[in-house]
Parts: structure tokens; sequence; C-alpha cells
């Protein structure tokens, strides 16, 4: 049997299960625990998010065997057919890869069809704005008469390209990024469920890593397994995230403080050995010095990583609210113009010379910026 990957081994099977999305879970329950669905609905929002998953349990709430109902059985013939993505009344279509005016039409032509098993049949078209004109109008006209056993659930990541005629004929819903928060918990849980080590930092790097995405999230955890030979430790899930980890965070903003230009280079050399993407390092490095900032001006901040907030706090009071300012303007705009730097590790280790150089309270007392050789000061700079 194949190893059945996390993202599908976990898709949430109930809208109890669903993670995040309130708004939408809520409207949902309610129309069908309410007897009034409308019969299209568009869902909005970036890629991994839960359209899919929102889709199957809505089509398992309308065509379980036990009736309509917004907590489908799971068990009857309908519920299992559609968690395993083979129930011929959910046809699911992604209109990216299905342009072709003669396809949508064969797809559309099938609409007056009854279902064939369930009470209803339900159209799943992903990225629908991709659809042709000629595809969309005839879209349109189903939408204007849709066959009372038809649902639509249309998913778009744009839909700004869709004609105000569509949108109209739909109920919308955005769906949100999931907070950072809210993934690191879920990875946990099923890390705890897999009877699988973990360590909170690595799962906290593969949450943010995956930007809001849980799919994301769970293929990028598949890997750091795979990777760590069943255990997920924070160095290991940084090497493969190609991000920082938090003590070569702190290693370069003490050798910052300390303005130690030899310091920051070995810094870098280190972090060069395990080939990260320093995109994600200049964004690591960003988001700490932000933390910092804000720990700065809100000193009795709670966060939920309380030992890496005690560690950039410390941290913070090495540096004073501009020089933090300008640490972070020069991470974020070495990250936008990485590009253009010969090479990665060159522009990388180049924002960290400037931070070194622009120092401005090393500057007011009178020192000169040092250059990179400088043997470590014998004291920390004021
Ligand atoms: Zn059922």
């Amino acid at each position: 049997m194949s190893y059945l990957v996390l993202a599908r081994k976990w898709r949430p099977r109930t809208f109890d299960e669903l993670v995040g999305q309130d708004h939408v879970r809520r409207a949902l329950t309610n129309a069908l625990d309410s007897g009034r669905i409308h019969h299209a609905f568009l869902f909005t929002g970036t890629r991994g998010v839960g359209k899919t998953t929102i889709a199957r349990i809505f089509a398992k709430s309308l065509n379980c065997e036990r009736g309509v109902t917004s907590k489908p059985c799971g068990e009857c013939s309908a519920c299992r057919d559609i968690d395993a993505g083979r129930f011929v009344d959910l046809l699911e279509v992604d209109a990216a890869s299905r342009t072709k005016v003669d396809d949508t039409r064969e797809l559309l032509e099938n609409v007056q069809y009854a279902p064939a098993r369930g009470r209803y049949k339900v159209y799943l078209i992903d990225e629908v704005h991709m659809l042709s004109t000629h595809s969309f109008n005839a879209l349109l006209k189903t939408l204007e008469e849709p066959p009372p056993h038809v649902k639509f659930l249309l998913a778009t990541t744009d839909p700004q390209k869709l004609p105000v005629t569509v949108l109209s004929r739909c109920l919308q819903f955005h769906l949100r990024r999931l907070p950072l928060a809210l993934i690191q918990d879920r990875l946990a849980s099923i890390a705890q469920a897999e009877g699988i080590e973990s360590e909170p930092a690595a799962l906290r790097a593969i949450a943010r890593s995956a930007e809001g995405s849980m799919r994301d999230a769970l293929s990028l955890l598949d890997q750091v397994i795979a990777f760590g030979g069943g255990r997920v430790l924070e160095a290991e899930a940084r090497t493969l995230l190609g991000t920082l980890d938090r003590r070569h965070v702190e290693t370069i903003l003490n050798a910052l403080a300390d303005q130690d230009g030899a310091a920051l280079m070995e810094c870098a050399a280190r972090l060069d050995e395990r080939a990260p993407d320093y995109t994600q390092a200049l964004a690591e490095l960003a988001a700490s010095i932000q933390r910092m900032a804000l720990l700065q001006a809100l000193p009795d901040l709670r966060g939920e990583d309380e030992e890496q907030d005690a560690a950039l706090a410390t941290l913070a009071g090495r540096f004073t609210p501009e020089d933090l300012q300008l640490l972070y303007q020069i991470a974020i705009l070495a990250r936008r113009d990485l590009d253009y730097a010969p090479d990665a590790r060159g522009g990388f280790e180049m924002a960290l010379l400037r931070m070194l150089a622009f120092r401005p309270e090393a500057m007011n007392v009178g020192a000169t910026a040092p250059r990179a050789a400088t043997p470590p000061a014998s004291g920390p700079a004021r």
C-alpha cells in the first residue's frame, strides 16, 4: 500500500473538523440546516486554503444517504465515495487545464441530466476565471436558470477577472489565509496523532514557510519527516526550508550590536554551508527585527513563543528603536533586490555589512564604520 500523504490523510471530513474559515462554515451549515441552499457559491482566495475540502464536505452534506445535513455521516457509500474522490455526482473541473470550449460545453450540457446516484450534482469549477468567454456564456446561461438538482461551487484566486453577471449570481465567500498559530497547532496535533516526535520551533518554522496554506504546511511536514528520519527537529526543518534558525539570528544581531564584522562574516559562512534560501533567510531576519521593535515598544507583550520573545527582548535591549528601523529596512530592501546581486550569498553578505556600516548610534558617537574583517572590538559599542 502506498504511503498516504498527510495533506490527504488529514483532510477535514466534516465542517467541525475544518480549521479556520469560520465565516464560511457558519454560512454553509446554516444554509444546510435551514434547507435554503443557494444554487451557486463563489469561493475566492489563495491556493491551499480549503476550497476543495469545503466543496467535498458540502457535497457530502447534500448527498449523504441519511439526508441533507450539515453533519454528513461519513459512513454511507455516498460519503465514503466523496471522501475518496470517486463520487460520480461531484464533478471537479480545473478550468486552468480545461479551457477548451468543447470540454466545457460537454460539461454544461450534462448539467441538465439528473444526478446518477445522489440527490444533487455538485460542480466544483476551480480557477473559474480561466474559462473562455464562450464557456463563460454557457456557464452564465446555466446559472440564470439552474436545474433544481444542481449546485455550483466556483473557486478563483482572481475574482477581478470574473464578469459582474457571474458575480451577481453567486453567494461570494472570501477564504482567508490561515493564521500562523492555527497552522502550528494543527501540525502539532497531527504529529502527536501520528506518534511523531516534534519540536515546537520546527513546527513554527514550517507553519511560517507555508504562508497561510494548510496544504503547503502539511506537505512541508511530510518532507521534514522524511528528511529527519521520522522526527521533526528544528535544525533539520531549517536546513530543509532554507530558513535561519534562531541561533543564527541571535548571532547575527549580537555581532551587529558588538560591531563585530568578523563574527558577522563567520556566521554568514557557517550559514552558507547549509545552502540556504537567502530570500527566506532575509525574511526570517526581518521578522525577528520586527518582533524586537514590537517588544521594545510594548514590553508587556505576550506572544505564543515566550522563550523566543524573551531572547529577542534581551537582544532588543542592545539597539535603539532607530537602529531597528534601519536594520529592518536594510533587510527587506536586500530581499527585494536579491535578484540584482551578483549571487545570493553576496547579496546577503552585503546586507549584513550594510547593517554594520549604517548603525546610526555607532556613527553618532563618532566611530568610523568598521570594515568587514575588523577583529572583535575589546568591548561592545555603546
Ligand atoms: Zn453519509
